[in-house]
């Protein structure tokens, strides 16, 4: 390390011993560790490995920028229930898959490709946030772009809203798809008006934010959405490198009678291929066959290719890591390291945040924000708690309101708590029952007021640590 920085090695011993590393010359330090020293340094030094299995001593490298090709876009369709997702799927589907599925049977592996002007879409084939904030919580990102469907005839509805900020809270670029613009009472201009009150700025509003008006019935404008999508593709400068061993990420996975466990997996970089090795979150085995999502047998996947594949002994869960390795060997050992981490993991969720262990929480410097989701019975009280809340931010922490919304607390606001280490408060609201269930597997503090001076009084008490716990 301290050749790489270019400093006398007794130098960098010094600074790690002041930071109580008792360290040798020669002994490895790891990545944390090295920063800080570096920080003293004042260099920048950066992680250039892509994935690190520490204990098994296994690691894939950044690729470099001249491996790096454009890759197709992954793309996820949102909005509220009946606002036209499925149709909209449908719509595209049927305009644009080129190659009729194999003998004619629709196959169901969890994605599907569209190609226009040669370009490439891929389609996750599950609609809605819920898909895409549970693979978030598990530290998977796997869509580029959402289309958020609004129907131009009931415009912007309490499930956009959460679209709109677990599409937000991941970074994931924006496209309005207007749907049912066939409708008598279609009125694209509220929806536009309605989608910027929430943040969601149109273009010729001003906004960056591209909007298609579209019927998913009638097919009219599908291919503009479909362009639009490879636009903002382009600008997002997607890439992959096609020439290494591949990652991905299980998008679906079940135990099929005849076949054993099978799993869809999203390839994000690299190419599979038909034998490798691979680990699958705390699963391993050989790629024994592969299936494209037109039910045809292939060899090999390309990024960002969805594959349904066989060979490994057990079922993988949504938002599994895929990664191949050189053999057997090291795919097992990986994945018994991994079910080591799995357990040590349970151990830290007893750290996620909370009121009660706020304080301490931001003394040790383990927590510098807190975010929380506010439902509230009527819109108005959303808004007053979010002003004065975040107002009670200090120099230490940070409050932040990531999402607010109106109606009892759901499972989707507690898997997005737990994506975004959030505490979720509720104004004369209650979660539902799968909610507090849910709150509880995954440990995100969920707490219910009635007056909004006590949850202004809890949190400021919280911050200064004098919150009474609550037991
Ligand atoms: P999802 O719940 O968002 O997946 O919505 P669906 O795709 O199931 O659509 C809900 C209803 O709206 C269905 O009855 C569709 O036929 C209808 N629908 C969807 N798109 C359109 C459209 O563009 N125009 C009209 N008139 N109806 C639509």
């Amino acid at each position: 390390f301290a050749e790489k920085i270019k400093k006398n090695p007794n130098e960098v011993i010094g600074k790690l011993i002041k930071i109580g590393v008792m360290a040798s010359i020669n002994q490895e330090i790891d990545f944390e560790t090295a920063k800080t020293i570096a920080d003293e340094f004042e260099i920048e030094i950066e992680k250039n490995m892509e994935i690190v299995e520490e204990a098994t001593d296994f690691f894939i490298p950044m690729d470099k920028e001249e491996d790096l090709r454009s890759r197709p876009p992954v793309v996820t369709v949102m909005g509220h229930v009946d606002h036209g997702k499925t149709s909209l799927l449908d719509a595209i589907r049927e305009t644009h898959v080129t190659e009729k599925e194999a003998g004619g049977i629709t196959q169901h592996i969890g994605a599907s490709e569209v190609v226009i002007d040669g370009n490439k879409i891929v389609l996750l084939d599950t609609p809605g946030h819920e898909a895409f904030t549970t693979m978030r919580a598990r530290g998977a990102k796997v869509t580029d772009i959402a289309i958020l469907v609004v129907a131009a005839d009931d415009g912007v509805m309490p499930q956009t809203v959460e679209a709109i900020n677990h599409a937000k809270a991941a970074g994931v670029p924006i496209i309005v798809a207007i749907n049912k613009m066939d409708k008598e009472g279609a009125n694209p201009d509220r929806v536009k008006q309605e989608l910027s009150d929430h943040g969601v700025v149109i273009e010729e509003w001003g906004g960056d934010v591209i909007s298609v008006p579209v019927s998913a019935l009638k097919g009219t404008n599908i291919d503009t959405l479909l362009e639009m999508i490879l636009l903002v593709a382009e600008i997002e400068e997607l890439k992959a490198n096609p020439n290494r061993s591949a990652i991905g990420t299980v998008i679906e996975a079940e135990l099929d009678k005849g076949r054993g466990p099978v799993a869809t997996v999203l390839v994000q970089n690299g190419t599979l291929k038909v034998g490798d090795s691979v680990v699958i979150g705390t699963t391993f085995g050989r790629i024994r066959a592969m299936v494209n999502d037109k039910g045809r047998r292939v060899k090999q996947a390309t990024p960002s290719t969805a594959v349904e594949i066989t060979g490994f002994s057990e079922v993988p869960e949504a938002g599994d890591q895929m990664i191949v390795v050189e053999d057997d060997k090291t795919a097992k050992e990986i994945a018994n390291n991994r079910i080591d981490k799995v357990k040590e993991e349970q151990m830290k969720k007893s750290q996620r945040i909370s009121l009660d262990a706020l304080y301490s929480q931001v003394q040790q410097g383990t927590i510098k924000e807190l975010n929380l989701i506010i439902k509230a019975d009527v819109q108005g009280s959303v808004e007053a708690v979010k002003q004065s809340i975040e107002k009670l931010s200090t120099d230490k922490v940070v409050i932040k309101a990531i999402h607010g919304g109106v109606g009892a607390i759901t499972e989707s606001d507690v898997m997005l708590a737990s994506a975004s280490n959030a505490i979720i408060i509720g104004f004369n609201v209650r979660p539902t029952s799968s909610a507090t269930a849910l709150a509880k597997k995954e440990e995100v503090d969920v707490r219910s007021y009635r007056i909004i001076y006590n949850a202004l009084e809890d949190i400021e008490a919280a911050i200064e640590g004098m919150l009474d716990p609550e037991y």
